[in-house]
């Protein structure tokens, strides 16, 4: 044992002066830490590029958690999610079941910056922003989960299977029950399927009304 070991021993400061040497990042406690630690996130390339973090919107102890994929050119731009063409869908999906972004929903993605392009988020992004959606739904503690596209479902049902094969089913994430359905930006460009995200938000409505 070093002099220093022996006098943070002595102190009674020792394995806590070890445990937070050994932490990399700030645990991810309350909203205030995880709102600090989203937007200086540098875990991936995606910092490179991004213009600012999109950390989630609504309220923070809704009964309803929507999780999307990543935020795109708009809300890059803007910081908040779904605020382009595909969350112009969503809102009006919302109104057509009773809600809205604000009240009693939190809207959020599975990846908090913008992959360029548009293009699919790759495995180690997924794998390294994971923890900041994790945290948000245990400060949240939403009633129902809905996973909107692959790579939420994916994600949060740790699971390669299809949007096809997931829907219609209730899921459970951490105890949370989870119902999967269609992105909206997957909906604007396969209008036929519409009807299907429209089956699968009554079918969470019911199933929220029967918790
Ligand atoms: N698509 C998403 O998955 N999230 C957004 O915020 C916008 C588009």
């Amino acid at each position: 044992m070093s002099r220093r070991e022996e006098v943070l021993a002595e102190m009674g400061l020792s394995p806590i002066w070890k445990l937070r040497t050994q932490m990399k990042e700030a645990p991810l406690t309350g909203w205030i830490e995880l709102k600090r630690a989203v937007p200086a996130c540098t875990a991936c390339g995606l910092h490179k590029s991004r213009t600012q973090t999109v950390f989630g919107v609504g309220d923070e102890r809704a009964d309803w958690l929507l999780v999307g994929e990543a935020p795109g050119a708009e809300e890059d731009r803007l910081g908040d999610p779904f605020v382009g063409q595909a969350g112009k869908l969503l809102d009006n999906m919302l109104a057509a079941i009773g809600l809205a972004r604000d009240e009693n929903v939190y809207i959020c993605n599975v990846l908090k910056c913008r992959p360029p392009g548009n293009r699919n988020p790759e495995p180690d992004e997924v794998a390294k922003c994971t923890p900041f959606l994790l945290r948000q739904i245990e400060l949240i503690e939403p009633r129902l989960i809905v996973a909107m596209g692959r790579f939420a479902a994916q994600t949060l049902l740790n699971t390669d299977a299809s949007i096809a094969s997931l829907r219609g089913r209730v899921h459970q994430y951490a105890a949370r029950p989870l119902i999967v359905t269609y992105h909206p930006a997957y909906l604007l460009r396969n209008l036929p399927d519409k009807a299907k995200a429209w089956e699968d938000l009554v079918f969470a409505r019911k199933t929220m009304a029967a918790l």
